[in-house]
């Protein structure tokens, strides 16, 4: 089953979704608990305020109750009570009562040892029938008395009583002097100082009947639902929260009222202020209110935030597709696309032709490191505007990779004519590279993949092959393309088989050594031989070294190789001189990868030590281009020669600096390369006059510096006898002898030397 795959910007739009889900989550859970204690604090500061509102009658009503006591308290004719005498204290009565408290309704003096109450109306009551007046009880321990709700016979209106004691010179208690207050001036002190309309006050009397109420018809009665014991009193000023109370009354239309009391000091009264619950409502609505937006704003942030980076995710992967998509220095697509469009069009035209070119431009690092990377990208941006006009006359896929690697690919209907087309656009584009200010040379690979032979080829080989093909390009600009073939890819089999198997081929002794004598030119004598290496594989194919020696010399296992040679060649020679055997010095052909000419002695010369062989025996073939200077060649040829080697320059005349070279290292022999024969030689045979000339003065030169010659590639008598009249020493060649094995070799010397 196919696995459904999930966008990144799916995942990560999921995962913000996921991530802002739970930090408002936590923001909601968060403000519930501060709103919490926002609504607690509320409560408790709306609490407080009407505690204070609460206090604040309180006080007032006790300050009242306090100018009442005070003004009996004025009085200082107490002597006159104590004369019982019914009329001086009766028109005392009536002449102060104007003079004390003016809320006074009547003032009255109750005489215990008469048991008389004489009032300032001019009424005496009887004690003795009456005792509602006669309460010494009352005093005991305090200096002053308030009374509790009080209905008389005599009065039209219920009055509490305000009264103090008046005592004999002996402490004994001579009576009370007192005053009546009529409750609407209780009412009255309440209606004064009430703060706005809020609030209802009820003021209690002891016996819990009300004295102040917001119905006239409550006054009087008694409050029949208080719970006594939950009524504390505490004397002025309130400690915070202990003398205060909350209760709920029962109203005579059934709702409740809830109430926040305190008592009175000295009356020992209950005040209680019926505190709104509207009010808290109203705080906890708009809390609720603000809970309510605050919610809103979060929730519609979030989304709104999703929104954005929804959006924003988007534009962002949008242009990374882009990026993915297309090239940013060129705008043409990408490999990565390219190979993917590629693949579709070979699966949807299975019976079409497809013509893939790569190309990139010769020695574009150097380009890069010489002017720098801003004119290297100008070139690949010129470089792919003129490749896409090549490629939109196929409307074929063109697209950018690494570097300054292009690929296109395209339908095409036959393979003669669109190579012509291919060279006829390459011609166009040479003539825009020529007028460009830096000069840039393109190569290309090409593949035609063909229905017949389509096989599951899939693109990324078919791109291996083009990059194989533009591989094979040499560094001749007349080649500026290669056309992948079949052969090719017998090399590209071929080359692996080689990387893959070199290891154990040395191992399994897979190599093995000819030897290609060589004559001296004045007696037709075999004077030497060079060893040349073969491999013969465990299929039993025999490899030339032009196949291996050159990968060997890219993977750098050629360097172990020719001490391989050495050793071969060492113990042949070891062998045939103790066999008594005629021989000849050997040369070994010393690859152009060494580079440490102290390193490659030391090795060298371990293994000739292994055998009991003369190094007169030895002549080593270095290569004029290789990867050590003149300076190192003089240093290795030195100490060859230190140790008895001799040393020829091989393929001598195929380098740049051979000349140069001639004085600087001191070698024993010259050995022209192969090339000089072969380009002399006319399609006759003959050798071409000028080339004589030319070769004959090389051969004065090299006797000039006392250097022996020796000519390869002789492969005809007219060059053997051009050679021998032009005092050449030596020659090697087909014309004498093709490599031999050791067995053919040994049975040459013996009839040739
Ligand atoms: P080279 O050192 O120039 O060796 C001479 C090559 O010319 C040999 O090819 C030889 O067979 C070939 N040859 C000789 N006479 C004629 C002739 O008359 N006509 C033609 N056309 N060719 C002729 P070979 O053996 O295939 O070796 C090719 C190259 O491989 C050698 O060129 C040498 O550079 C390298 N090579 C061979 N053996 C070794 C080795 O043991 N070590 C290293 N480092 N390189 C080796
Ligand atoms: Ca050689
Ligand atoms: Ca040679």
């Amino acid at each position: 089953m196919k696995k459904k795959k999930i966008s990144p910007y799916k995942i990560k739009f999921l995962s913000s979704l996921v991530i802002t889900t739970t930090i408002i989550f936590l923001e909601l859970i968060l403000m519930n608990s501060v709103m919490t204690k926002m609504k607690e604090n509320a409560e408790k500061q709306y609490f407080e305020s009407c505690t204070q509102v609460l206090e604040g009658y309180s006080r007032a009503v006790y300050f009242y109750l306090e100018s009442y006591m005070t003004s009996l308290d004025s009085v200082n004719t107490k002597k006159l009570f104590l004369t019982h005498d019914k009329d001086k204290i009766m028109h005392w009565l009536t002449f102060n009562k104007p003079l004390l408290h003016e809320d006074f309704y009547s003032i009255f003096f109750v005489d215990f040892s008469t048991k008389k109450c004489y009032i300032s109306h001019g009424i005496t009551i009887d004690l003795e029938k009456d005792e509602n007046f006669f309460r010494p009880e009352a005093f005991n321990g305090v200096d002053y008395h308030i009374s509790d709700i009080h209905k008389s016979k005599y009065l039209d209106e219920p009055v509490i009583f305000i009264e103090i004691p008046v005592y004999a010179d002996d402490g004994t208690l001579e009576g009370i002097l007192g005053g009546a207050i009529e409750l609407h001036n209780l009412e009255h002190i309440t209606e004064q100082i009430k703060i706005g309309s809020g609030n209802n006050i009820y003021l209690l009397d002891k016996a819990d009947h009300f004295l102040v109420a917001p119905t006239p018809d409550m006054i009087g009665t008694k409050y029949s639902n208080a719970e006594p014991n939950t009524i504390k009193t505490e004397p002025f000023p309130l400690p915070k929260d202990s003398p205060i109370g909350t209760l709920n009354i029962y109203t005579s239309n059934g709702t409740t009222v809830p109430l926040l009391y305190r008592k009175l000091p000295v009356s020992n009264w209950t005040m209680a202020l019926s505190f709104h619950s509207e009010g808290l409502e109203k705080i906890t609505k708009r809390l609720q209110k603000f809970k309510i937006i605050i919610i809103l704003i979060s929730v519609s942030s979030m989304f709104i935030l999703l929104v954005i980076e929804r959006y924003v995710l988007k534009h962002f992967y949008k242009k990374q597709q882009i990026e993915s998509i297309y090239d940013p220095l060129t705008s043409l697509i990408t490999r990565q696309r390219f190979e993917t469009e590629a693949a579709r069009w070979m699966k949807h035209y299975p019976k079409t032709k497809f013509m893939l070119i790569e190309s990139d431009i010769r020695g574009f690092k150097f380009i890069n490191q010489n002017y720098g990377e801003e004119e290297a990208d100008k070139i690949i941006q010129f470089y792919s505007s003129l490749l896409r006009k090549m490629t939109l006359k196929y409307k074929g896929l063109i697209a950018h990779g690494y570097a300054d690697h292009f690929y296109s690919f395209m339908k095409v209907k036959n393979v003669r004519r669109s190579m012509r087309l291919f060279k006829e656009g390459m011609e166009e584009i040479s003539v825009d590279i020529r007028n460009y200010k830096i000069p840039f040379f393109p190569k290309f690979g090409i593949t035609f993949l063909r229905p017949e032979s389509r096989k599951n080829v899939t693109i990324k080989e078919l791109i291996g092959q083009v990059s194989f093909a533009k591989s094979t390009i040499k560094d001749n600009f007349l080649e500026p393309y290669a056309i992948y073939n079949s052969r090719l890819l017998d090399r590209i089999n071929e080359l692996h088989f080689m990387e893959n198997n070199m290891e154990s081929a040395l191992t399994n002794q897979e190599f093995f050594v000819m030897y290609q004598p060589k004559i001296l030119l004045a007696n037709d004598k075999v004077v030497g031989a060079e060893a040349l290496v073969r491999w013969k594989t465990s299929e039993g194919k025999i490899l030339p070294p032009d196949k291996f020696i050159p990968v060997f010399e890219r993977n750098g296992f050629i360097t172990k190789l020719d001490f391989y040679v050495y050793d071969k060649v060492f113990q042949f020679l070891e062998r045939e001189l103790k066999a008594g055997n005629p021989i000849v010095p050997i040369s070994v052909n010393m690859s152009r990868n060494h580079n440490k000419p102290e390193k490659f002695m030391q090795e060298f010369t371990s293994i000739f030590k292994k055998y009991n062989i003369p190094a007169s025996l030895i002549q080593v073939e270095l290569l004029e281009r290789s990867v050590m200077n003149n300076n190192t060649l003089k240093d290795i040829t030195d100490r060859l020669h230190k140790e008895g080697f001799s040393v020829a320059m091989d393929d001598f005349g195929s380098g740049e600096s051979s000349l140069n070279m001639l004085t600087k290292v001191p070698v024993d022999t010259l050995k022209f390369d192969k090339d000089f024969l072969r380009s002399s030689t006319k399609e006759s045979g003959l050798m071409d006059e000028k080339s004589e000339k030319f070769i004959r003065s090389l051969i004065d030169l090299s006797k000039n510096l006392e250097k022996q010659t020796i000519f390869e590639g002789v492969e005809t008598e007219a060059q053997r006898d051009f050679l021998k009249a032009a005092e050449c020493d030596q020659v090697q060649g087909y014309f004498y002898s093709k490599p031999l094995s050791e067995e053919d070799f040994i049975e040459f010397l013996k009839t040739h030397i």
